[in-house]
């Protein structure tokens, strides 16, 4: 059940209409793995802090299962930092500041106990270094799952369409949907997309859900309406975290199956905002996670008699 999480850990500073946070823990390979490690362990680690990332909180993952030979410890050096702040529907967001600092120059090295790994999850990364690790797999993985960003689409298109044609699944959000594909229209996106080479493609639209795209077929998955969102950060990597490591733990990779773990990440994702940074997810248990996902099904459930 081994899963590889390649992804940044970082320090982030965030801004929402309702508060403003310090210097925090964050990166998309932090919130993955705090995510996946409630459905499948070890999880194997790729990824590059520099001398300033708290000794506790690599310590923390561990505890959880999560493995980190593969994260490099650059001690002379900065972690990648980010910075942003939110707009009063906090749906969207600007990015205010992003300093790579070891990620500029990260070469990523797989510990032979890595490399036959049955499910891969590329967190949101430069996408050259996505393929670095692509490279050094001994077998193709199970299942690739891949997170990007619109930065990469601006910065690094190329090797960001390389990576895209090696993966199974691609996930981004509605406007990097468009961006990507050059249409509007979600449907004529999704298929632009699935031509550059991944079979399933999902698409996060924040607090309205998430669809998931194979071929024709069409699943779509609600957020939970939530009273108060405090802090989105890390939404779309939790739920990839959830969406992976419940597909790591049942095995199945079916169109089926996919639609129950895009159902377990948009439940994780809910805890996800709940508190500043990565606070919730560090809180909560299996009986906390078993009844969000209860709730996911009442929300959507229906019985109809057509007449
Ligand atoms: P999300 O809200 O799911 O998009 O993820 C936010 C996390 O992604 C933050 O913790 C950031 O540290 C991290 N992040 C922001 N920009 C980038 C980037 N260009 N590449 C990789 N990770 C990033």
């Amino acid at each position: 059940m081994s899963l590889i999480v390649v992804g940044t850990m970082a320090f982030d500073a965030i801004e929402t209409p309702f508060g403003k946070s310090d210097r925090i823990i964050g990166g998309a390979a932090t919130y993955i793995s705090w995510s996946a490690s409630n459905f499948t362990r070890p999880i194997h680690q790729v990824s590059v802090v520099g001398g300033d990332f708290p000794e506790s909180e690599l310590n923390a993952l561990q505890e959880r299962g999560v493995q980190i030979d593969g994260v490099q410890i650059k001690k002379d050096e900065k972690s990648f930092f980010w910075s942003g702040r939110y707009h009063l529907d906090m749906n969207t967001r600007d990015t205010l500041d992003t300093q790579l600092n070891v990620l500029a120059d990260f070469d990523p090295v797989l510990p032979e106990s890595y490399k036959n790994a049955e499910f891969l999850m590329l967190g949101n990364l430069v996408p050259a270094v996505q393929l670095k690790v692509i490279s050094q797999l001994q077998q193709k993985p199970k299942l690739t799952v891949m997170d990007t960003m619109n930065f990469w689409m601006d910065t690094a298109l190329d090797d960001l369409k390389k990576v895209i044609q090696q993966v199974d699944v691609l996930m981004v959000n509605d406007s990097e949907a468009r961006q990507l594909s050059g249409e509007y229209s979600l449907v004529k996106a999704a298929r632009a997309i699935m031509n550059m080479g991944p079979t399933y493609l999902v698409i996060k639209k924040g607090e309205h859900g998430a669809l998931l795209f194979h071929g024709n077929q069409v699943f779509f998955a609600p957020a939970l309406p939530l009273e108060e969102v405090f802090d989105p950060t890390g939404a779309g990597d939790t739920f990839a975290g959830g969406f992976i490591g419940y597909i790591a733990q049942t095995k199945d990779i079916s169109f089926d199956n996919m639609k129950n773990g895009i159902i377990v990440g948009s439940a994780m994702a809910s805890f996800c905002v709940e508190k500043f940074g990565t606070e919730r997810l560090k809180e909560i248990s299996k009986a906390d996670i078993d009844a969000r996902i209860k709730e996911f099904v009442q929300l959507v459930n229906f019985d109809i008699n057509l007449i």
